[in-house]
């Protein structure tokens, strides 16, 4: 039975309609490995986020073939200046700028792209994120006017959130296309794969089942990999790092710099960029962080069902 302990960390800012981030931490031979699959999945889609998790606690990873990953700074869907000042804040050579918002134009899109433009000056990176917020049309569109704006971009993101209409817009533009909500399960990213659907393909190390899985998927499909994360605590990100590190070739900058967007960790020292690079280091779990996260006996109950639900050993 591992040593296990439900967290609670408040976010932010509001992602995917929550503000608090839930998990289980457990401890294992290998080290800590982190559970947090979002409330609303069930548990078939909840086992690939425990492998991940008993992975890391109970197995290790691969050694790492590089010490750092870089990392992209995220911008919201923010006015220009707010936006100019995150790229300046994060210190990192690629930033990943929000459009297709719902609620707004394209003209703040533009406007936005080429704030963080000018932010990171001519060597930077930026790349851009849809969410799937576009039709075939107006993708197509769009892309062309932020490619422009941005002085060329790096890659966009999800346009189109349908994988078939992925693949048709990849065939209409000349910037690269990743694809990120297109890949949840571990089947995915062969279906982008054989449709064409992107030249880059975003894995994250819990929906898809572990650092192992991922090299063997990223193996497969062939494609240039952006390793991102699902907002864990440090202890969760590990694992991501750990992926980027392992992976033969690492040409994009990954989407890990997040936790940044919790108010708190439960890392000794969290990992946050620095000079827009993530060390790949073991977090050490800090126990009086770990008594100041800790969740709600309703929580606790809610969290500890769930573990027994996926097939885990009873809790008693
Ligand atoms: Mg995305």
């Amino acid at each position: 039975m591992p040593d296990l302990h439900v967290f609670s960390i408040p976010m932010r800012t509001r992602f995917r309609g929550i503000t608090v981030r839930e998990g289980l931490l457990l401890r294992g031979d290998a080290g800590w490995g982190e559970w947090s699959p979002f409330l609303e999945y069930d548990d078939d889609v909840s086992r690939p986020w425990l492998a991940c998790a008993r992975e890391a606690a109970d197995v290790g990873w691969p050694e790492p073939l590089r010490d750092a990953v870089p990392v992209n700074v995220t911008v919201p869907a923010t006015d220009p200046a707010r936006a100019h000042e995150i790229v300046l804040a994060g210190g990192c050579r690629t930033a990943k700028v929000k459009v297709a918002e719902r609620g707004q134009t394209l003209a703040d899109d533009l406007a936005r792209v080429e704030a963080v433009r000018d932010a990171l000056g001519p060597d930077g990176l930026v790349r851009v994120d849809a969410n799937g917020g576009w039709d075939v049309d107006e993708a197509v569109r769009a892309i062309a006017a932020i490619d422009r704006a941005a002085g060329g971009l790096e890659y966009v993101e999800q346009p189109v959130m349908d994988v078939e209409d992925l693949a048709v817009v990849r065939r209409r533009v000349q910037v690269p296309i990743a694809a990120d909500e297109s890949i949840r399960r571990a089947e995915d990213p062969y279906r982008v794969r054989d449709l064409e659907a992107a030249d880059i393909a975003v894995l994250k190390v819990q929906p898809l089942g572990g650092v192992r899985a991922c090299l063997r998927i990223a193996e497969d499909i062939g494609l240039p990999v952006v390793v991102s994360s699902a907002v864990e605590s440090s202890v969760g990100i590990a694992a991501g790092v750990s992926l980027a590190a392992a992976l033969p070739e690492l040409h994009h900058a990954c989407g890990l710099a997040t936790v940044q967007l919790l108010t708190d960790d439960v890392a000794t020292e969290p990992l946050l960029p620095v000079d827009g690079l993530l060390p790949v280091v073991r977090p050490e779990v800090d126990d009086t962080a770990l008594a100041r996260l800790a969740a709600d006996e309703d929580r606790v109950t809610h969290w500890l069902r769930r573990w027994e639900s996926v097939g885990q050993d009873r809790v008693s």
